[in-house]
């Protein structure tokens, strides 16, 4: 039947060939009436099978098959599905958005594969009252609709988001890099955006993959917030469980701008961006991304969001992630050795590829240097991930604390100007970055970097104000990088 509104807002349905069928299978005695449905507004296009359902009640209702309910009751109910050919109910892709129409007190009949998501709705503010039924079949809905049975009210335990914690390599299964291990948490900590430099299989993917196990825990906002992106792109779990921890989205170079950043011919639909909401996006080899590529998540990494448009709609689409990207030193990737076979004509070639707009935008910057001959026979052991999560963890809870009222999620995102109001230097921490600050040719965006990165560093400290030494260490991952955009 969905085939029938795919295109259209209005839409002729004969009581004919396959409805026929359909309604024959579910046991209901056919009628001979023409109904005519308008879907409207009509600018709107409609797509997706979410709308069998509702098709199949106003039909029935028309035929006559179906009792009409009271105005009272029918303006306080949603029901969407897509229905098979047994009448089985199915669930559908952006099930969460569709509860979110619902206004406080209102009734939701949903298929049984949408009922955790759609139970959602219960956590939001003023929706306490709301009741969320889970059907199986249309025959359910029915007989629903009939008083002849009821149906199961999802439960309000549902939506006790279970906690995961990721099971990532842990930290201590890193040889060396101790710098890096550092820059990992404090972007872990205070949301910033990370470069990994430095020559290939020294380990920079390997700490990148560590990186989910010591993110902070989600809130349930964002739990909510992700459950709607991975619902809307039909990318939740097979038993359409929530979203309970951050995304690591990985991306390789050879990546469209449609997958990276959204969009597509009909309705935009998010890119990876956007599934890295909350998250870390994690771009590998970063100067062989196209430079149109990288351009266009620079407005996102700032904004936190990312507008396309299309010729049927424009839309807006959440996108605060955290940028986690990795690269070699040079062309050959080895810089700085005698293995090295690069010019220096083409090693400035490749490190140009990266814009000075873009690295303005990356807080922390690390070297991975060749582990010697100890660090590479050091014994390894788990369990550092863990102690590291809760630090993050601490530090997340000051931020969150510190940010209360504000849209400002951790340190990375405070804005341009209120940068030094919240990091709350104390007076020698203020002379330390005073000093800094007034040191040749440091823009404004860099030392904002490097208050913000200082503020994270506090928080990992358990520290009220920011402190010189506190200061020193930040500088070294901000102004002391590989590369400089200055
Ligand atoms: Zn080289």
């Amino acid at each position: 039947m969905h085939e029938n509104y795919r295109n259209g807002a209005r839409t002729c349905v004969r009581s004919s060939g396959s409805n026929r069928r359909r309604v024959r299978q579910i046991g209901i005695a056919q009628s001979s009436v023409e109904i005519l449905i308008n879907l409207a507004p009509a600018a709107v296009e409609k797509n997706g099978t979410w709308l069998d359902l509702p098709l199949a009640v106003i039909i029935l209702q028309a035929s006559g098959l179906l009792p009409d309910l009271a105005p009272e009751i029918e303006s306080k109910l949603i029901l969407f599905g897509e229905l098979g050919i047994h009448g089985e109910l199915r669930r559908v892709p952006g099930s969460l958005s569709l509860a979110f129409c619902a206004k406080p007190g209102d009734t939701l009949i949903v298929p049984k594969g949408n009922e955790k998501e759609c139970a959602l709705i219960l956590a939001k503010p003023g929706h306490e009252g709301c009741r969320v039924y889970p059907a199986g079949t249309l025959e359910e809905v029915l007989e629903f609709f009939h008083g002849r049975s009821k149906l199961p009210n999802a439960l309000k335990e549902e939506i006790k988001f279970q906690s995961i914690i990721d099971k990532a390599l842990d930290f201590g299964r890193i040889r060396g890099q101790d710098e890096a291990k550092r820059a990992a948490v404090i972007t872990a900590a205070g949301g910033h955006n990370l470069l990994l430099i430095g020559p290939p299989g020294e380990g920079k993917s390997l700490l990148a993959s560590a990186l989910p196990g010591i993110l902070p825990q989600l809130t349930d906002g964002e739990k909510v917030e992700l459950t709607r992106i991975y619902s809307a792109v039909g990318a939740l779990a097979e038993d359409g469980q929530a979203v309970t921890r951050r995304p690591m989205r990985s991306v390789h170079h050879s990546v469209s701008m449609q997958a990276l950043i959204g969009g597509g011919s009909g309705v935009p639909r998010p890119g990876e961006i956007t599934m890295a909401h909350h998250g870390i996006l994690f771009l590998d080899e970063l100067p062989e991304f196209s430079r149109q590529a990288l351009e266009s998540v620079r407005q996102p990494l700032e904004s936190g969001v990312v507008r396309i448009t299309r010729v049927k709609a424009s839309l807006e689409f959440p996108a605060r992630f955290t940028l986690v990207a990795a690269m070699n030193p040079c062309p050959c990737g080895y810089s700085g050795s005698a293995q090295c076979t690069c010019d220096s004509k083409s090693i400035e070639k490749y490190q140009k590829k990266l814009s000075g707009p873009l690295l303005d935008r990356i807080d922390l910057q690390v070297e991975i240097k060749p582990l010697t001959t100890e660090e590479r026979f050091a014994p390894v052991q788990d369990g550092e991930s863990p102690k590291l999560r809760a630090l993050v963890q601490k530090a997340r809870q000051r931020q969150q604390q510190r940010f209360a009222g504000t849209d400002i999620p951790h340190n990375a995102a405070i804005p341009g100007g209120q940068v030094v109001d919240h990091c709350k230097f104390s007076e020698a921490g203020l002379r330390a970055f005073k000093e800094i600050a007034s040191r040749g040719k440091v823009s404004t965006r860099t030392t904002d970097r490097l208050a913000k990165v200082a503020r994270t560093v506090a928080d990992l400290d358990d520290s009220i104000e920011v402190q010189p030494h506190h200061i020193e260490e930040a500088a070294k991952f901000v102004a002391g990088g590989v590369l400089q955009s200055e």
